[in-house]
């Protein structure tokens, strides 16, 4: 077993043991925010004809030379076609056909014109400019080409990708299982939002501030509810969990405490403990091990210090499991806008809100940072990145920070 990593060795560590779940064939309806299992490729071209993107007139660019205000060219309109329906005639020297947006260009028409720049009488049509051959048409495959692949496996399928899939006529598609992420609370004082507190109980927020981050990830998470700071009752509730889920994650009872049970508990169940404590404030007693091919993640039970964790270990390896690419979050560096007074012997991460700003970027703390405050989580988006051994920071330095609003990227 190994202790006292770095965030990062143990971020590769926990990656290099998660594998994708299988996939499953999703109809679109269901696939928001799912990742998409195999690259997908369009068998058409998007518009699949040449259309007209307005309500105008097809004819020959050829046949507007030399209309002006003063000298109008007149040409007869022959038909009428409307989205959704082709011409039955041709375009030829000296005629137009009138077409709504969305339909398809006529034969033998090279552009067309807007409805309002016209003059229409009868059969007849009067144009007062010229226009150059294929102005006013959406040439097949505008949008996406024939073998053009508009989705990668890997990405997550947003809006703009699900209305893609149906556009090139897919109405199913393979995508990741959603992963299945069991929450164990343990502690003693603990107890469920919906009852009464006694003295010396407090309410369980972590599975629900984890519970709800595996939601806004995509995951789904599995409540496998309290347990009191006993290795029996936490053995049987991991294993039970085990059996239900793709990964476990416990709260509390990580530390060297009396009543911190969870790491003696993991070697109990057999498990193979792969490190335990990184180098890294808030939530250093983490520990991770692995057993039938799952991996069990214990957190710290301080509420500030469970959520960051998460995000920082707990998030990458959902990621991997449900099969996105993109894993690891994104790094910014910008200028800090309050002063933070303490020391930093250890690496901290503070609680911080990105404002986009010119000519560099601030980052406002979001307030108390200590392990137990969760109210400063609220506005968090990046976690500022203090390396060990920093003094006092000051408004106006320099920091790095990690990115934590693109959960669902
Ligand atoms: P522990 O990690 O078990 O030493 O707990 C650290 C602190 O977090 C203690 O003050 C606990 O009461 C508190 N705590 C532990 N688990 C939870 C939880 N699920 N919800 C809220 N607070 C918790
Ligand atoms: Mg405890």
């Amino acid at each position: 077993m190994k202790t006292g990593l770095s965030l990062e060795e143990a971020q590769s560590l926990l990656l290099s043991q998660a594998a994708a779940v299988p996939t499953e064939q999703l109809a679109l309806t269901q696939a928001c925010g799912r990742v998409t299992g195999k690259d997908i490729a369009s068998a058409e071209n998007v518009p699949p004809f040449d259309r007209s993107p307005l309500d105008g007139y097809a004819m020959q660019a050829a046949d507007m030379q030399g209309a002006g205000a003063e000298c109008p060219i007149q040409l007869s309109v022959i038909e009428e076609i409307r989205a959704g329906f082709t011409a039955q005639k041709k375009v030829t020297p000296g005629t137009a056909i009138k077409v709504m947006t969305g339909a398809p260009i006529p034969e033998g028409a090279d552009v067309v014109i807007r409805y309002e720049d016209v003059k229409r009488e009868k059969d007849s049509l009067f144009i007062f400019h010229e226009l150059n051959k294929g102005n006013n048409i959406v040439p097949a495959g505008e949008d996406v080409s024939k073998d053009e692949v508009i989705v990668r496996q890997g990405e997550r399928l947003t809006a703009p990708r699900i209305g893609l899939l149906a556009a090139i006529g897919k109405a199913a598609i393979p995508a990741f299982n959603k992963v299945k992420v069991a929450l164990i609370s343990t502690g003693d004082e603990l107890v469920d939002p919906s009852e009464q507190l006694q003295v010396g109980k407090i309410h369980n927020s972590n599975v629900h501030s984890l519970g709800a981050r595996c939601q806004q990830l995509g995951a789904e998470p599995l409540y496998f509810g309290i347990v009191p700071d006993e290795k029996d009752v936490t053995a049987e509730r991991m294993r039970q969990a085990l059996k239900k889920a793709d990964l476990v994650i416990t709260t509390g009872g990580v530390s060297v405490g009396d009543f911190d049970v969870v790491p003696a508990t993991l070697k109990q169940i057999g498990a193979d403990v792969l490190f335990w404590k990184v180098k890294m404030k808030p939530g250093s007693p983490v520990i991770a091990a692995q057993k039938d091919g799952k991996l069990l993640i214990g957190l710290s039970g301080n509420p500030a210090a469970a959520l960051i964790t998460f995000d920082l270990l707990v998030v990458p390896v959902i990621k991997k499991m449900m099969g996105l690419c993109q894993q690891l979050p994104m790094k910014i560096t910008a200028v800090l806008a309050n002063d933070f007074a303490k020391e930093s012997p250890q690496r901290r991460f503070l609680r911080g809100k990105l404002e986009i700003s010119y000519p560099t970027n601030r980052i406002r703390l979001t307030g108390n940072q200590q392990n137990g405050v969760l109210k400063s989580m609220i506005d968090c988006d990046v976690l500022i990145d203090v390396p060990a051994g920093s003094g006092p920071l000051m408004a106006g330095q320099k920091v790095t920070a990690v990115m934590m609003e693109n959960v669902l990227v």
